[in-house]
């Protein structure tokens, strides 16, 4: 049956941060539903506590509300600080410290449920053309109309398992947060983390805190930066940014694989894993028992639980909602994303792409905080309702500067480039 035979302005089909960020851009101007299996943030929340994250890696401007300094705020509205964020040069920015993600998950909970829209639960299987848009099926046989959809389905393909694993019961990807289990390790087991990046940091630091014997292995020696993308990206990247829409179509993906660069650790990472057992090398086989070999000098090592902090594939096609979708409508895809155009449309439907599946269009940054706002901001103008927003002035729409909402209102090319890791 249809939802109580209405059609909702917009369906947002993703309830993570990326389509908060979409509802907050919207702005209680149109009419909004929103779709997921869980409630808002489920993923972000099941990932944050799986590996123990106390703070996130990104200042807390970088947030889903359309008005940027949401978070802090909410911080001073609750009574509460946000660390402060120390520069070279020796100022320091009270309200741009890194926000604690108890902090941040409660700040959303706040934007959520401040900002009108239907919650319906379920996963959407399928999308069809219908009288005034679209009917979207989910799979407890609820239909939703909606006029646009927008896509808000997070990483855009499955998780990467290297050869020559195989996921099982004690072999878990770090994505898998429900079947993670690293709150049941103890002094018992023997935990090898394949990955180079915060998350296999992060679930190496957690086995061991539980007493766990860990090993982390990596291809390359640990590399150290505070944020996943070049500091303050694309604020102070803003050339960069320009660069990545001056790059063709075509070379974007290889253009985004550069500027993001392999897996990274903050510097206070590195620090605490100076306890952790660090192998830089390539896994040739393993057995039954879990005993794992290397291509290099290591010695084997006897795990009981192996943990694949190796990221997502960028394969669209491999999302079964979108790869029907792809077929339905004939939509583009190159290099395993969906080929969006500027307003972040994709193909001649009423469809709109966010998060990392719009990295053609939205750049590096597109997976997280930052991007997604922007990608939020560059919906709602296409649907007509970002001029609403007023705040910040120099980011109204219809400037004849297609790269307006670029500009952040804090985007001050004053700043020092040269802040110090704070984390
Ligand atoms: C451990 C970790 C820490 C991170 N920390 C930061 C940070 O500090 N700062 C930062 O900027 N970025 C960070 N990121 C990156 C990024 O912000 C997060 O991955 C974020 O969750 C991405 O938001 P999203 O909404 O795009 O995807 P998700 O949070 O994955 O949400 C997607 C949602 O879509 C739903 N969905 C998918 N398909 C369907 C369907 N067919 N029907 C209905 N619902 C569907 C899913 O259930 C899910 O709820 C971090 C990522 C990880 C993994």
């Amino acid at each position: 049956m249809v939802l109580r035979d209405v059609t909702f302005d917009v369906a947002i089909i993703g309830a993570g941060p990326a389509g908060l960020a979409v509802l907050s851009a919207l702005n209680g101007k149109l009419s909004v539903c929103v779709i997921d299996a869980h409630s808002w943030l489920t993923e972000w929340r099941g990932r944050f506590a799986a590996l123990d994250i106390k703070f996130l890696r990104s200042e807390s401007s970088a947030n889903p509300d359309v008005f940027h300094s949401g978070v802090s705020e909410f911080a001073m509205r609750t009574g509460r600080r946000l660390p402060e964020f120390k520069w070279r040069t020796g100022r320091t920015l009270p309200e741009t410290g890194l926000p604690e993600s108890r902090l941040f998950e409660e700040f959303c909970d706040y934007l959520s449920s401040s900002l009108a829209h239907e919650f319906v639960v379920g996963t959407v299987t399928s999308v069809e053309r219908a009288t005034g848009g679209y009917d979207l099926t989910l799979d407890t046989k609820k239909v939703v109309r909606a006029r646009h959809v927008v896509f808000a389905l997070g990483a855009p393909g499955p998780p990467n398992v290297p050869e020559p694993w195989k996921l099982g019961p004690r072999v878990v990807h770090s994505s898998d947060w429900r079947r993670l289990g690293l709150d049941c390790v103890s002094s018992r087991d023997a935990v090898l983390v394949i990955g180079g990046g915060l998350s296999a940091a992060q679930a190496a630091l957690k086995a061991a805190r539980k007493g766990a014997k860990v090993a982390l292995c990596s291809r390359r020696p640990l590399a150290t930066r505070r944020f996943d993308l070049p500091e303050n990206w694309p604020k102070r990247g803003r050339a960069r940014l320009f660069e990545f829409y001056g790059t063709p179509l075509a070379q974007r993906a290889a253009w985004v694989d550069r500027e993001r660069g392999g897996g990274t650790v903050p510097p206070s990472y590195l620090r605490e894993l100076a306890g952790v057992r660090r192998v830089v090398d390539v896994v040739s086989e393993v057995d039954a028992t879990l005993r794992v070999t290397f291509h290099g000098a290591t010695e084997p090592f006897d795990a009981t639980r192996v943990v694949l902090a190796t990221g997502t594939t960028r394969n669209c096609a491999r999302i079964p909602l979108v790869r029907d979708l792809v077929r339905a409508f004939d939509l583009p895809v190159l290099d395993g994303l969906p080929l969006v155009d500027e307003t972040l449309r994709w193909g001649h439907e009423r469809f709109t792409v966010v998060g990392a599946l719009a990295t053609l269009q939205v750049g590096p940054d597109a997976a997280n905080l930052t991007g997604a706002r922007r990608a939020a901001e560059i919906c709602a103008d296409d649907l007509g309702v970002y001029d609403i927003v007023d705040e910040p002035p120099r980011r109204l729409p219809h400037s004849n500067n297609k790269f307006d909402v670029l500009l952040g209102d804090d985007d001050d090319d004053d700043d020092d480039d040269s802040e110090e890791g704070s984390s």
